[in-house]
């Protein structure tokens, strides 16, 4: 198990770690991070390409990221990933972030280089691998709807669905305003012509949408971007009996133990993947940002079976 470091470790870093080697120069910020499988696999990564530094998880409270990240930018990190909550609030916080991090409004990925912070978000593209990798389909030819469609990873998977110009996106959030709004912002992505059927290629639907049954039938791939799953005790985010065999179900949360979502999709004859796939591939990208060399996939793959 991991040491988990915290804000007032950072600031008596160098007293803290003396003894440590290799040195930790990269680390995954969250809140909590003690799920984080990112340590394994980023540490095989970094061991199998021989390079001599650690990879540590670090437990940050919303009020505190502002001093984290400055701290790790002034103790010469190499880089970070970012997950729950920070990806939306890292943004307004590094020096500057990338085209595709500024759309998303979200980044998981901070390389530090000549004393700046750079934001970049690799989740949209590791979707995508993790898709084809797991159904051996591309997103672009996909129906897919999207739950959790208002966080920092649910905006990174529609930004990408976008790009890819995929067939229909069907945005579901909790909080209505923000799937609306990313639909709005989306818009100019699906205005070209339909190919299958006459509904509309790009809607934001309410959480509790009594079309959720119809929309599921126009449906390729339904994916869970929400936080539901994470406690044993949270219920399914789509309600038991909607999940029909002809669906593909990719939940990113990522635990031993099936979620009830993924529990559903099995009992209804329908294919699911959980989010290990979407792990790998995007902290393959992260490792290649960091290094500017390939990621060792087959040493990260082997670290995240074995957890
Ligand atoms: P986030 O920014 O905090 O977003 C959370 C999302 O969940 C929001 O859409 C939120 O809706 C929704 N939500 C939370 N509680 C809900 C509830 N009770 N009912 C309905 N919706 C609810 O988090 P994130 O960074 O996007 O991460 C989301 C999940 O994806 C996490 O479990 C994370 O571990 C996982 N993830 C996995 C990978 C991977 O590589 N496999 C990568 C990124 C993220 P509101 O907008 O209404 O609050």
């Amino acid at each position: 198990m991991n040491t988990i470091y915290t804000l007032a470790d950072l600031r008596d870093w160098k007293k803290k770690t003396r003894d440590l080697s290799p040195p930790i120069r990269l680390g995954v910020v969250g809140n909590p991070v003690v799920h984080s499988f990112s340590p394994a696999m980023q540490n095989a990564a970094l061991e199998e390409s021989g390079l001599d530094l650690q990879y540590a998880p670090f437990e940050i409270a919303p009020d505190e990221l502002e001093s984290a990240l400055r701290l790790l930018r002034e103790l010469d990190f190499v880089g970070l990933n970012l997950t729950v909550p920070h990806k939306i609030a890292a943004l307004a916080l590094v020096d500057e972030a990338d085209e595709r991090a500024k759309k998303i409004g979200a980044i998981n990925t901070i390389i530090f280089r000549g004393g700046k912070s750079l934001g970049k978000n690799t989740d949209g593209p590791g979707f995508e691998r993790a898709i084809r990798e797991e159904f051996s389909v591309d997103l672009r030819d996909l129906r897919v709807l999207l739950l959790g469609a208002g966080g920092g990873a649910g905006r990174a998977i529609a930004f990408q669905c976008a790009l890819e110009n995929c067939e229909r996106l069907v945005l579901v959030n909790r909080t209505f305003d923000k799937a609306q709004a990313l639909a709005h912002a989306l818009a100019g992505y699906f205005s070209g012509p339909r190919v299958l059927g006459p509904e509309a290629r790009l809607e934001a639907i309410r959480w509790d949408d009594p079309s959720l049954r119809r929309q599921l039938g126009r449906t390729d791939l339904v994916v869970n971007a929400t936080t539901i799953g994470l406690q044993q005790s949270d219920p399914s985010p789509l309600p038991h009996g909607l999940i029909a065999p002809h669906l593909m179900v990719y939940d990113l949360l990522y635990k031993k133990t099936p979620t009830r979502l993924l529990a559903a999709a099995a009992e209804a004859g329908a294919r699911g993947a959980n989010g290990l796939t979407m792990l790998l591939h995007q902290g393959a990208l992260a490792f290649e940002l960091w290094f500017d060399r390939p990621a060792p996939l087959v040493a990260m793959r082997r670290a995240l079976d074995g957890k």
